[in-house]
């Protein structure tokens, strides 16, 4: 199976990484990069692990060997349940702050290959042959694609065609015998600079005029023509006892820009097909299968950060206290109830065709809410806080000067520890929630899975209103009490 040390090697391939004026020279090597790269090559060492064969990979039906679980396409709720713990398992090495592991897109191709028919509607049996193809190809490589699928936010007024130049959005510019040259931007790849592709699509509704955007195809991220432009970097904001998170599992997001990128037809899975760029997402499992590993990593998360917050009540002596646990209770409730939706999404699930969907109401229920629950969550913390973050020494280096570290060894200590086992803690808190890296991590639980306004267009379509309202009828048609 491919190691993280093959991974990291395999990086090592020229991409164009753009980062304070000027392109990185070693994604691997390049200080933005170096912590979050090894973090995900642990991944890879992780899932080829003998001692976990069975919990990580099934045989590839092509192969015989072993392939990642987050490829197989679920035939019966057992197989959903064996998605779920290979991703967890992943999660949890990342403690849930890395939302891109190679599993999330995966899981998107998993679901166009268990569900060709719907890309080959209309006649586009070859673009369903070739979705099928690099489904194949990435199980059987064992290969991580990040993704962009949704449009620049330069004018959001207007739609892709009628944008200021045709070329701002991602699009088809030319057609060649031998495939196709795309041109403009797209946002957003987390993990873009440390995957092998990218998968370029579009999840926002296209309208007339916009076939030329209604694409959806992968490029290797070494591609000539690909370029990423990632946001700042939190890595190197300080070292790993002060950011214990962001030095380690900063994923990065990277704005993608496609220079006159050439896409093999082979590459091309939709090609300037509306209807199709909108079904892929909805009439496939491809959305449902990439957000059940969301949740098993947002589910990881919580468990995490409700950890975060019992240690912080221990550190603080405030934990016997009956208010502090009232609003611990709820900060539990509602990662329980997270927790609880994410079984329920696996147990609830439908069998389509043969192949089995996560509930895709529940699935959309537990996102659509998160946009505000998380931040409650996060709030509850903050809450309990009170200066806990604030009341620390400047950095790590105070403790190796003697003069200070005797004060800090006698004021910042807490009943239960010494000063430096506080601040550890302390500082893992921040770093989770109120350094810039804690604070990215508010915003993607926000938006990872699109604008909330959207997701709670996706339950709407799918409630069970027929159920609901039919309990409405027959209380209206009640007979008459004598
Ligand atoms: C940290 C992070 C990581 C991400 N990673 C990825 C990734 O790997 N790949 C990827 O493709 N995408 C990714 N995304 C998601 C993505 O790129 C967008 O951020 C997300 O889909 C929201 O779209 P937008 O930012 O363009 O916001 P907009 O669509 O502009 O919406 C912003 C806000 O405007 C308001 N609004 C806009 N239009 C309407 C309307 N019609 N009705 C009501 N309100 C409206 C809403 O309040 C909405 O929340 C990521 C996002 C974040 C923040």
């Amino acid at each position: 199976m491919r190691t993280g040390a093959d991974y990291l090697r395999s990086l090592q391939d020229g991409r164009r990484v753009y980062l304070d004026g000027e392109r990185v020279a070693d994604v691997t090597e390049h200080p933005a990069f170096r912590q979050a790269a090894r973090s995900i090559a642990n991944l890879f060492d992780i899932a080829a692990d003998p001692a976990l064969r069975e919990r990580m990979t099934f045989p590839s039906p092509k192969t015989g060997e072993p392939v990642w679980r987050a490829f197989q396409i679920p035939k019966s709720a057992a197989d959903l349940k064996a998605r779920r713990l290979f991703s967890e398992t992943w999660a949890e090495a990342t403690f849930g702050l890395m939302g891109r592991t190679p599993d999330h897109v995966a899981s998107f191709f998993a679901g166009y290959a268990a569900a060709p028919a719907v890309l080959a509607a209309g006649g586009n049996q070859k673009f369903a042959d070739n979705a099928v193809a690099f489904y194949e190809f990435m199980r059987d490589n064992h290969v991580y694609a990040s993704y962009a699928i949704v449009p620049p936010q330069i004018d959001r007024s207007k739609p892709a065609h009628k944008q200021s130049d045709p070329t701002l959005y991602a699009g088809v510019v030319k057609e060649r015998d031998d495939g196709i040259v795309i041109a403009g931007a797209q946002q957003l790849a987390t993990g873009g600079p440390l995957s092998d592709y990218i998968h370029l699509s579009c999840i926002h509704p296209l309208q007339p005029g916009d076939e030329n955007y209604a694409n959806c195809l992968a490029v290797p991220v070494g591609a000539e023509g690909v370029k990423l432009y990632p946001r700042r970097p939190f890595a190197r904001a300080g070292n790993a006892f002060d950011y214990p998170l962001s030095s380690r599992f900063d994923e990065s997001d990277a704005y993608v820009v496609f220079d006159n990128v050439f896409v093999p037809w082979e590459r091309v899975f939709i090609y300037r097909n509306i209807e199709l760029s909108r079904d892929q997402w909805f009439k496939t499992p491809s959305h449902a299968y990439g957000n059940h590993q969301a949740q098993v990593r947002y589910v990881t998360k919580l468990r995490f950060m409700a950890g975060l917050a019992h240690r912080m009540n221990e550190m603080t002596g405030n934990i016997a206290a009956p208010p502090v646990q009232i609003m611990m209770g709820e900060l539990v409730a509602l990662a329980t109830v997270y927790d609880a939706m994410l079984l329920a999404h696996e147990t609830a699930a439908p069998i389509r065709d043969g192949i089995v969907w996560p509930s895709i109401v529940i699935l959309y229920s537990a996102m659509a809410l998160q946009s505000e629950l998380n931040g409650r969550m996060l709030e509850i913390i903050r809450e309990l806080a009170g200066s806990a973050f604030i009341t620390l020494p400047s950095s790590s280096a105070d403790f190796d000067n003697p003069e200070i570290a005797a004060d800090l060894e006698r004021y910042m200590r807490s009943a239960s520890t010494d000063a430096k086992s506080r601040v550890a803690l302390m500082r893992l808190i921040w770093d989770f929630l109120g350094t810039e890296f804690g604070s990215r991590h508010a915003q993607y639980e926000k938006f990872y899975g699109g604008a909330s306004f959207l997701v709670k267009q996706n339950v709407f379509r799918n409630f069970d209103f027929k159920r609901a309202t039919a309990l409405v009828e027959r209380a209206l048609s009640l007979p008459a009490l004598e």
